[in-house]
């Protein structure tokens, strides 16, 4: 997505040799407009496939998941959350994320509520890096017995290893708007 490319050279810092900051429109502050060509995007990209639900995790997600609903005929957005609290129905499917940017192993929780056998879901990030996140989002949604058509990520770090674990080791239909090649000495290069 050549507006995506664009955004991410004029906004996006990046942080040593393998993060990119975009906290100006996506991580941060959420530039609406932007958050709705890249939604419109998605449902372009995944028009071949039904999707019934939209899966996320908090917090990043949670507004791309919801501005790109909106092209996907409204469908529900579950987020996984990521903490307990007394608020949570006790009933849930359970998983476990390494988190690349914050070095630590976190939890990851979805309602039994929420997700169905019947449900198609199309799980949506906003960056991949090692895969985790993305991995352990199909799990809990195949836990459920739900179909996982596709994820859709706004950023891919191509230089990292979640593009390869997702899409040749698990088969999983993986589409990211943008590709990150590489970052060196600040400067970022994209796939074509
Ligand atoms: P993965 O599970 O693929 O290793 O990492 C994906 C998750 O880590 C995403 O949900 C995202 O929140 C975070 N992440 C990974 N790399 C970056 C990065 O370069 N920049 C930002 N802002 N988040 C990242």
């Amino acid at each position: 997505m050549e507006a995506l490319k664009k955004k991410i050279m004029t906004e996006g810092k990046a942080i040593g040799t393998d993060i990119i900051k975009v906290d100006s429109f996506l991580n941060h502050q959420i530039d609406v407009a932007f958050m709705n060509e890249i939604g419109k995007e998605f449902a372009r990209i995944f028009s071949d496939v039904e999707v019934t639900k939209i899966v996320t995790i908090e917090a990043s997600g949670i507004a791309i998941a919801a501005i790109a609903s909106q092209y996907f005929n409204y469908v529900p957005v579950v987020f996984a959350k990521k903490t307990e609290s007394r608020n949570l129905d006790p009933d849930k499917y359970h998983g476990e994320v390494y988190s690349f940017t914050k070095q630590k192993v976190y939890p990851i929780m979805i309602s039994k509520k929420y997700i169905s056998s019947e449900d198609k879901i199309l799980i949506i990030d906003d960056f991949l890096a090692n895969g985790k996140a993305a991995l352990a989002l199909k799990n809990l949604c195949e836990q459920a017995g739900a179909t996982v058509q596709g994820v859709g990520i706004v950023i891919e770090k191509g230089f990292q290893s979640g593009g390869k674990l997702l899409r040749e080791e698990n088969h999983i239909r993986v589409e990211s708007l943008a590709i990150i090649d590489s970052i060196d000495d600040g400067k970022i290069t994209f796939r074509d």
